[in-house]
């Protein structure tokens, strides 16, 4: 089948290499439009992991005109770090964006795999990525402080696994709070988060990335083991192949039934009274971390 614009050769989801391009950057302007997810006043702190998607985003971002800053979180995950971190200095230095680093070990003076080791010798149950999302959402919100607006690179697969995964688990709360605006809503003490790239679907950004040839890399975190969700990622792919809309469809069903952009409402939000973050009980989920591993 030719190109729906212009009869050439397909590259990916029905365009040519040109057109493939525009449809992807149409998604994200449009998405960024009609959820009003930030403007051209706005700073944006793209959360940046030296993964396609991120880089995407960041790139895109910054190629219609938005005033983006690079923020990434070093988990130290050995030589997979390294060479994410080293790919995201050159994309940054070519295209002219500042990058902010910051480091696990710097802040908490152990890398990720140290600090899951400890703790499991302890008797804690923590996987790797339940300890390093709480650690990397905890130092995204303290360091993007001065930024209107965290950015980051969840798409249309991710989104409908993490729906269909709520729906399983029965846990509406967690579903309230996806969307292209995420988490707990404005606050003075959270920066909002959003998801430019809520419309563009994984193979359409890996197809992006390649055609650009961005220096990231595909291949997965040694520390995932989320097995649960790639269940869903398996059955969610095969099942698009007879079924191409399915993942619009369940991110289309989510955002015309239960969806709510003010989230604010529902959440109490505290201070924690060890490190002064903002927190929903005495001690936020980083401190009980960092406690449990001094113990
Ligand atoms: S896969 Fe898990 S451990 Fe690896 S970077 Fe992502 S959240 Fe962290
Ligand atoms: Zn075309
Ligand atoms: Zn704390």
């Amino acid at each position: 089948m030719p190109c729906k614009k212009c009869g050439k050769k397909i590259l990916c989801s029905d365009f040519c290499r040109s057109h493939f391009v525009d449809y992807v950057e149409n998604k994200v302007r449009k998405t960024i439009r009609k959820y009003k997810l930030f403007t051209k006043k706005d700073k944006i702190a793209v959360a940046v992991s030296g993964g396609k998607d991120s880089t995407v985003l960041l790139f895109i971002l910054h190629k219609l005109g938005y005033d983006v800053t690079g923020i990434t979180v070093d988990a130290k995950i050995g030589n997979y770090t390294k060479v994410n971190l080293e790919n995201l200095q050159s994309v940054c230095k070519k295209y002219e964006v500042p990058l902010k680093e910051i480091s696990f070990r710097e802040e908490f003076g152990y890398s990720l795999c140290y600090i899951r080791d400890v703790l499991k010798s302890k008797g804690y149950t923590y996987s790797s990525c339940t300890i390093c999302g709480v650690l990397r959402r905890y130092l995204l919100n303290k360091y993007a402080k001065g930024f209107d607006i965290i950015a980051t690179g969840h798409n249309l697969d991710d989104e409908a696994q993490a729906f269909l995964m709520n729906i399983f688990r029965n846990d509406l709360t967690v579903a309230r709070r996806q969307g292209p605006i995420s988490g707990v809503g404005k606050t003075k003490k959270f920066i909002r988060r959003v998801k430019p790239l809520f419309n563009v679907r994984e193979k359409e950004i890996e197809t992006y990335s390649k055609l650009h040839k961005f220096p990231v890399n595909y291949n997965e975190c040694p520390c995932s083991v989320d097995a649960y969700r790639k269940n869903f990622k398996k059955f969610l792919n095969d099942f698009e192949e007879k079924h191409p809309d399915v993942k619009y469809n369940i991110n289309n069903f989510f955002m015309n039934s239960i969806y709510t952009e003010n989230k604010e409402s529902k959440v109490n939000i505290g201070t924690c009274k060890i490190c002064g973050e903002p927190s929903a009980n005495d001690k936020c989920k980083v401190c009980i971390i960092l406690e449990n591993l001094k113990s």
